[in-house]
């Protein structure tokens, strides 16, 4: 079955879903996206994904031009087009074709695509056992270079960092920033457990403040687990009693072994295991 894609203004089937050769999105990575799940019909967060896409456009001066009301129907109208209810949502707003200078003001128009598709989640080994990680050596891109709160087009800083965690066998790497604190993993925050507490990087430690992260931050704070933003550095992660990550895709995933170093009991810990549920709950709700 072809899927149905929304382009600009309406559902298409995916064969007639097409950017130019000149989009400066593929050209230059000069663009946005949001990544969302949908479960049993309700898109989590919906209206905080649309907020974050039009903060992200209009940190890089692109105007989407569309309004938020229409761009959060197209996604509720391209998983009913498709047929899922529980499923993941690339949403991509691209420059536009233009020429082939940098320049932003040479493209035409924006172009708002909507994909959906169930997702394919990390086998439930890792769930249940852990993830292991590694360190990688590229550094988050520093934001006064370019702010990894934009959710641009533009991954390759992640990208470079995943490539090294691939080759070291682990589906995910930490990233540290230009001053060696614990920024976040590829594609998804990181959460320490110390003494009881839940510990992660503030945004200013150069990280996309994610929306998995908002999620489960207010879950802790409701069942009186005391939650803070600090800077961390490796020693707080090897040192720490538990250790997950948060992402859309991933939800909460916990961590048992960083750079070949075992995090507390080497199995996912009391408070990852409270946080999942917590969250499962939420996103049944
Ligand atoms: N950090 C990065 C770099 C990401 O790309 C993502 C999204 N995949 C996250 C964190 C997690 O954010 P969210 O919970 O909003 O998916």
């Amino acid at each position: 079955m072809p899927r149905i894609i929304f382009m600009n203004d309406r559902l298409v089937p995916e064969d007639q879903a097409k950017v130019s050769v000149f989009d400066h999105g593929l050209l230059y990575g000069d663009g946005v996206f949001e990544g969302l799940r949908s479960y049993s019909g309700k898109v989590f967060r919906l209206e905080a994904h649309i907020d974050r896409l039009y903060a992200s456009a209009r940190a890089i001066c692109l105007e989407i031009p569309l309004a938020k009301e229409v761009v959060s129907k197209a996604v509720n109208d391209t998983l009913a087009a498709n047929g899922l209810s529980d499923g993941y949502v690339r949403l991509v707003i691209t420059r536009g074709a233009g020429s082939l200078g940098l320049d932003p003001n040479k493209t035409s128009h924006p172009q708002v695509i909507v994909i959906a598709d169930t997702i394919s989640l990390y086998p439930r080994e890792f769930y249940e056992k852990g993830l292991r990680i590694v360190t990688a050596s590229t550094q988050r891109t520093q934001s006064a270079a370019l702010s990894p709160r934009i959710k641009s087009l533009n991954y390759l800083n992640n990208i470079m960092a995943k490539l090294e965690g691939l080759r070291a066998g682990c589906v995910e790497a930490l990233m540290l920033n230009h001053k060696g604190e614990v920024a976040e993993c590829t594609g998804d925050n990181v959460f320490v457990v110390r003494d009881g507490r839940l510990l992660t990087p503030p945004p200013d430690a150069g990280i996309l403040e994610g929306i998995t992260r908002n999620a489960v931050m207010e879950l802790a704070t409701a069942a009186g687990i005391d939650c803070r933003e600090v800077t961390l550095v490796r020693h707080d992660l090897y040192t720490a009693d538990e250790c997950f990550l948060t992402g859309t895709a991933a939800e909460v995933i916990p961590v048992v072994d960083i750079d070949g170093r075992t995090i507390g009991s080497g199995m996912p810990g009391p408070v990852t295991r409270r946080l999942t549920d917590a969250f499962h709950e939420l996103v049944r709700r």
